[in-house]
């Protein structure tokens, strides 16, 4: 390791080969964050992708402001969440398991729209 970078691609959740995708969107363990999020926020969408994100985030015209609020505050904290905990796992040697993902993301989305 140099500079902070990681150079095994193997995911640190799973074990599997880490890309992108597979890290925000694919992995088993990370699918699980967004299933509990996303139940949480009484959404019943599936998370699949980059680019199906952002068209889900846009919502097609008939999704309220204040439910499109919440979309983006599901995404910017569990995409950030994720980040920190593969980070604090790597560098810190922390494990946060999925369920303590969740809560962080749920406290910030709390934050965000005050209750
Ligand atoms: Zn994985």
């Amino acid at each position: 390791m140099k500079w902070g970078i990681i150079q095994d691609d193997t995911c640190l959740f799973c074990n599997e080969h880490e890309t992108l995708q597979h890290l925000f969107f694919n992995c088993k363990v990370v699918a699980e964050v967004w299933s509990k999020l996303l139940m949480y926020l009484h959404e019943y969408h599936q998370a699949k992708g980059w680019e199906e994100e952002a068209r889900w985030l846009v919502g097609k015209g008939t999704c309220k402001s204040f439910k499109r609020k919440l979309r983006r505050l599901c995404m910017t904290t569990a995409i950030y969440h994720i980040w920190a905990a593969r980070n604090k796992r790597h560098f810190e040697a922390v494990e946060q398991n999925c369920n303590s993902i969740v809560s962080r993301c749920v406290a910030d989305i709390r934050a965000c729209v005050g209750s």
